[in-house]
């Protein structure tokens, strides 16, 4: 057996257990030892029954002298109760609806027990203690209260530090001791340590195995740090090798070379109605600069709302296509695709240039043809000339990496809000291409979610990055205000007020229908009460707005309706748009003034601050109101932030710093366990082990020297893979 062996081959776990262990995405002996405690309680200290005090967690050793289970039927109840004695006394020990005891306890059995002692109408008594049987004779004769060091490992349940596990999928904290317990020590002395051994040295680090042990059944907490820390390190430090060798492999693959086309650019750029930003250039350049180079370029483009991305990405895809080249242009969305395909088309009309739309659900496709307007054609005749390379530009969703699709000639991929595109995916996009060239093309990746420096480093640091830090001039600061209850009616009116000076309003709502929640669930988080789109879409159409135009939109409408909607919003024929979430990203509304959330609470900063980020898109002054039904100071904290602060970043900084990195995105598709994303809130931890990883690869590109090593980043490269 060793870590990579699968949990089916791992003795006393029955199928039923298999299925609950896979469910939480553990496969093998590793997955099961990393499944880490969350917290531990400490029962190390056996005491005396003579010495236990009322409301005190006490662990003790004793023999039972007598133990019995009564039914108060009224109840469904069942109480067992135990009477257990040592040298020095005899306590009571009482357990709820747990009959079974009986049969596991018996009189004259030596055991520990280790729970709460309270003072009920009985007297004193320990409540619902966890108990173990003391096999061993020797330990059995002592009966002392304290025991001999040598026999603290003996114990799994009491009588020490005992870890405590998340209990979910119903896994007990008990059965998982009793399973990780045999494992760690098989491998107590036989495990190899993937951690190069200069850097366990250099930060004092406990060897695999010591970590292993110390972190699930710790001698004491200061250990369970010390091997928790080793963890964190190593995960991060596994993460920079990771991305540190995706940055060198890319490095070794040919790329197109487009020469930097001055006068195509600065055509396109005198064509603009505006004058581009100084970050807005600074980009520019360096995306130019990369693509000059016949090395792949891996860039990031982090931008804020509004800070004008799409049109830095058309002065690549310009560039590269008078070198000759095609443009692959990758949304999230189907509505934001169409969105690229006309303002692409309308930055680019002064050239001669060919755009296909290609998207995943409907068969018919579009092809824009300059000054012939907009044509659809066939999937079928779409593809034919992305081949024969008739189509400069293919703008789509995912779709644009089936295997149908190929480039006779891809030259720049271009991704919105998709960060991370391998090696592989671009090669694929090229296989078959009639030009069998030996190059992949570059990568222009796009976001406007603001990633914390910390992240930028980590998980994403394979790619370099441009910042696009300011936005156009001219725009006025949105007025972002958390409203009360009270204040409902005057916000009311004030939506009207602007829809009658012709601008129009986003209305954000956290779900689709109100009621129930699916599956009868405990409904904890409120979310049967959360405001749903439906409802206030009736509400707002029939009883406070009779007299406008209300428009709703949400993710379970059919596509072609999705899109009449978001067609007729951005012609003005709806005043105010009811929404779910799906408007987040992208959309392009400048005549969009108001943004009102209800539910605020329900959503991350970051993704308030994209919600506020459709509105303030012109000249007018913008607004962002803030609903909210709860008043935690969670809640306060986070919209106060919100109000405070235009800035993107110094947002996500604080929804970081707020809720955890868990929702940030990359983080959960990267499966980083929880102790880790703790850490990726350490920057000079982070600093730490990129630099220990870059000493590594620099000595050994290939890590031939740690075969393990190179197992885990392969190991962690497939786990994730785009696809
Ligand atoms: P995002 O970065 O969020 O993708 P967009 O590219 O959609 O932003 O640009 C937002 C709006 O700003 C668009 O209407 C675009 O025409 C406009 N815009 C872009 N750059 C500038 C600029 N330098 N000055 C004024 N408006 C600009
Ligand atoms: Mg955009």
């Amino acid at each position: 057996m060793d870590l990579s062996t699968p949990i089916e081959q791992i003795p006393r776990i029955g199928p039923v257990y298999q299925r609950k262990l896979k469910k939480l995405g553990v496969k093998t002996v590793r997955d099961i030892l990393f499944h880490f405690p969350h917290r531990y309680e400490d029962f190390s200290n056996l005491i005396p029954i003579a010495e236990v005090k009322t409301d005190e967690t006490s662990c003790i050793l004793g023999k039972i002298l007598d133990i019995k289970t009564t039914r108060i039927w009224k109840r469904k109840l069942s109480v067992t109760e135990a009477i257990i004695e040592d040298k020095t006394g005899a306590i009571k020990a009482t357990w709820f609806n747990q009959p079974y005891l009986e049969k596991v306890l018996k009189p004259s059995d030596i055991a520990c027990f280790a729970g709460k002692v309270l003072t009920g109408k009985k007297g004193i008594h320990l409540s619902n203690p966890i108990y173990e049987k003391i096999l061993k004779s020797e330990l059995h004769q002592s009966s002392e209260s304290k025991l001999p060091a040598i026999y603290k490992d003996e114990f799994t349940h009491t009588a020490r530090i005992i870890p405590v596990y998340p209990e979910t999928e119903r896994l007990s904290s008990r059965w998982l001791r009793t399973i990780i317990k045999p494992l760690l020590l098989a491998f107590k002395s036989s495990l190899d340590d993937p951690l190069p051994e200069k850097i366990r040295k250099e930060n004092q680090f406990l060897s695999l195995a010591q970590a292993l042990w110390q972190v699930h059944f710790p001698d004491n907490l200061e250990s369970a740090e010390k091997a928790k820390s080793r963890f964190s390190f190593e995960e991060l430090f596994n993460i920079s090798l990771f991305t540190g060798r995706a940055r060198m492999r890319i490095a070794l693959n040919k790329a197109p070379v487009a020469p930097f086309n001055i006068q195509a650019v600065q055509k396109l750029v005198n064509s603009l109605p505006y004058k581009l930003t100084d970050p807005q250039r600074k980009s520019a350049w360096q995306i130019l600069k990369d693509m000059e180079k016949p090395r792949p370029m891996n860039r990031l483009l982090e931008g804020d709302v509004g800070s004008g991305k799409t049109v830095v990405a058309a002065i690549a895809a310009l560039n590269m296509i008078k070198a000759g080249y095609q443009i692959a242009f990758m949304a999230p969305t189907e509505i934001l695709a169409k969105q690229h395909f006309r303002t692409v088309a309308v930055l680019l009309q002064n050239f001669k240039i060919n755009i296909g739309l290609l998207t995943g659900k409907e068969d018919k496709f579009i092809s824009w043809k300059l000054k012939n307007d907009t044509v659809e054609i066939s999937r079928k005749k779409l593809l034919e000339r992305t081949m024969k390379e008739e189509i400069n530009i293919l703008i789509g969703t995912h779709a644009l990496i089936q295997k149908q699709v190929k480039f006779g000639n891809l030259g720049l991929v271009i991704l919105d809000e998709q960060h991370r595109f391998g090696v592989e995916q671009r090669a694929r996009l090229q296989k078959n291409s009639l030009k069998q060239i030996k190059s992949i093309p570059h990568l222009l990746s796009m976001t406007a979610t603001p990633i914390p420096r910390t992240l930028a480093l980590t998980i994403y640091g394979d790619l370099d990055l441009s910042l696009i830090d300011e936005l156009p001039k001219g725009r006025k600061k949105i007025i972002t205000k958390a409203i009360s209850p009270e204040g409902r009616k005057k916000a009311y009116a004030f939506l009207k007020k602007h829809v009658k000076l012709g601008r129009q309003v986003f209305v954000i709502c956290p779900r689709i229908e109100s009621g129930k929640t699916s599956e009868n669930k405990p409904d904890a988080l409120g979310w049967a009460e959360a405001k749903a789109v439906k409802e206030e879409y009736e509400k707002l159409s029939k009883q406070i707005f009779p007299d406008l135009k209300i428009g709703m939109l949400h993710g379970k409408m059919a596509l072609k309706e999705k899109e009449r909607i978001m067609r007729d919003f951005k012609n003005g024929k709806i005043n105010i748009l009811v929404s779910t979430s799906v408007i987040e990203v992208g959309i392009d509304i400048p005549n969009a003034t108001v943004m009102m959330i209800e539910g605020a609470e329900r959503f991350g900063l970051a993704q308030l601050h994209q919600f506020r980020g459709r509105v303030g898109r012109s000249k007018y002054q913008s607004y962002c109101l803030l609903f909210s039904e709860s008043d935690t100071i969670k809640t306060a904290r986070r919209l106060k932030a919100l109000v405070e602060s235009e800035d993107g970043f110094e947002l996500a900084e604080k929804d970081l710093e707020i809720r955890g990195p868990g929702d940030f995105q990359g983080t959960r598709q990267w499966g980083i366990p929880d102790l880790v994303m703790n850490s990726l809130k350490d920057i000079r931890l982070i600093e730490k082990t990129r630099q220990a990883a870059k000493e590594i690869l620099e000595d050994d590109p290939y890590l031939k020297k740690y075969p393990l090593l190179k197992e885990r980043i392969e190991e962690f490269g497939e786990k994730i893979h785009l696809e």
